[in-house]
């Protein structure tokens, strides 16, 4: 079941909200960005997401295709946005972003990895444990 969650960059100066069921599913990646970044996120919907303040703020890096935005002025990326091939737009929100959720809900998130660093997105890399 959707949820809303407040989401913040860490000092503040972005904030979001979305509508997320964590129970359908979170995503881990071994693509070099996502490595670097530690990414644990979510895939949400544009009608699902709501950048409240800080647009101002955000700059966008897009090595990939993908709007990897971040904080100017803490560094933080608290999500991103791409078009899939099939033109909808999505956000990939970061988990470790949000401050309402519990431990217990991310704790219980299932999580489906992804072996990025090898172009293969739909497969599961060989090692997950330390994504
Ligand atoms: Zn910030």
């Amino acid at each position: 079941m959707k949820k809303t969650y407040s989401g913040t960059c860490h000092c503040g100066a972005v904030r979001f909200e979305a509508d997320i069921d964590l129970g359908a599913g979170t995503f881990k990646c071994n693509c070099p960005i996502c490595t670097k970044t530690r990414m644990w996120g979510a895939i949400v919907r544009p009608e699902d997401f709501r950048l409240l303040r800080g647009e101002d703020r955000l700059k966008d890096y897009q090595p990939d295709g993908v709007h990897h935005v971040f904080c100017t002025n803490c560094g933080v990326r608290p999500y991103g946005w791409g078009e899939e091939s099939s033109g909808g737009k999505f956000y990939a929100v970061r988990l470790a972003c949000l401050d309402d959720v519990e431990d217990e809900e991310l704790a219980g998130a299932p999580v489906t990895y992804s072996d990025g660093r090898n172009d293969r997105y739909d497969e599961r890399p060989s090692e997950t444990r330390h994504l």
